[in-house]
């Protein structure tokens, strides 16, 4: 039996992607996979239910590190790349770019984006910058009531939040105060502080994760279960990035959460298909049910993570 070091779960991918591509079946279970990622990870065996963010990222980071040993050196061309690289990488656009350092590892370069978060005090103003790479990014669902309401009005076409108000959620200027103090270097003591979070890089693909999940320890306690409008076309990310410049996305992919508490449910996704014509069609994957689904049909549902692409 392989080590866990030895598992590789490139070639388990890559196994899924040829079977997905040869068109054989409609639908098959990724066992092998599976396994692989249960061996290295045995909280996530069995039949209880798994957090999808959870397992997406453990996935990405793993294929990152097998990816960077060199593991997949010789199979590039045979198959990895075609599922997992951008094919025709989009020209980043725009002042919402900068060098991020992220150049060279496959997964960064389509996931990999840069978060800068500004401190200032708010005693002597002196502000310091702190730059992070992600891979995604997780959103607050911010409370929201009708239109009479004292919180924040849902924009969403029945008085839901938006995805758009999760994104400004995010980048929401917070006070550090209290225990929340920092030390600031200009005033040589402890200090309240204000802090703002923007994008500096946007990669192709921008992954949006939603905080419906409230832990306690490892377990999953409770669901946020509000309906949070998103767009299928033209997410401008602009108004939350820290320069101007064009960041028009597309949605390509969401996973959808079923049931009412993070101790049971089910997980579904729907992708986008892109015809010849320039025109998109939307599957739905359940299980081994694979089915069409109408626009509309997208974007009911409570969407858990986002996969957008840029135009
Ligand atoms: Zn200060």
């Amino acid at each position: 039996m392989a080590s866990a070091e030895t598992l590789d779960v490139g070639a388990e991918m890559r196994c899924v992607m040829r079977t997905l591509m040869d068109g054989e079946y409609e639908a098959f279970p990724p066992h092998d996979l599976l396994r692989s990622v249960w061996r290295l990870v045995p909280s996530f065996a069995g039949n209880e239910q798994q957090d999808a963010h959870e397992f997406m990222r453990f996935l990405l980071d793993r294929l990152r590190k097998e990816l960077s040993s060199g593991k997949h050196a010789g199979s590039q061309t045979n198959g990895l790349k075609g599922g997992l690289s951008p094919t025709s990488p989009k020209t980043p656009q725009g002042k919402c770019e900068q060098d991020d350092g992220v150049t060279g590892d496959k997964i960064m370069e389509i996931f990999g984006g840069v978060a800068v978060t500004t401190v200032t005090c708010m005693k002597c103003e002196r502000s310091s910058e702190r730059r992070e790479p992600f891979m995604d990014l997780s959103l607050p669902i911010p409370p929201v009531v009708g239109k009479n309401g004292s919180i924040e009005e849902g924009e969403g076409p029945n008085g839901e939040a938006t995805l758009q108000q999760c994104l400004a959620a995010f980048v929401r200027n917070e006070t550090l105060s209290g225990h929340g103090r920092y030390f600031c270097d200009g005033c040589g003591k402890v200090q309240s502080a204000t802090k703002s979070t923007r994008i500096a890089k946007l990669p192709p693909v921008l992954c949006l994760h939603l905080k419906r999940f409230t832990w306690k320890g490892h377990a999953m306690r409770t669901k946020l279960t509000h309906d949070v409008d998103f767009p299928l076309d033209d997410l401008d990310l602009a108004p939350y990035c820290e320069t101007n410049g064009e960041a028009m996305y597309d949605l390509v992919a969401v996973v959808t959460h079923h049931g009412l508490n993070a101790g049971s449910g089910h997980y579904t996704a729907c992708a986008r298909e892109f015809t010849a014509e320039g025109n998109s069609d939307w599957q739905h994957f359940n299980d081994d049910d694979v089915n069409s689904l109408t626009a509309e049909e997208v974007r009911t549902g409570q969407g858990y993570i986002f996969l957008y692409a840029r135009k």
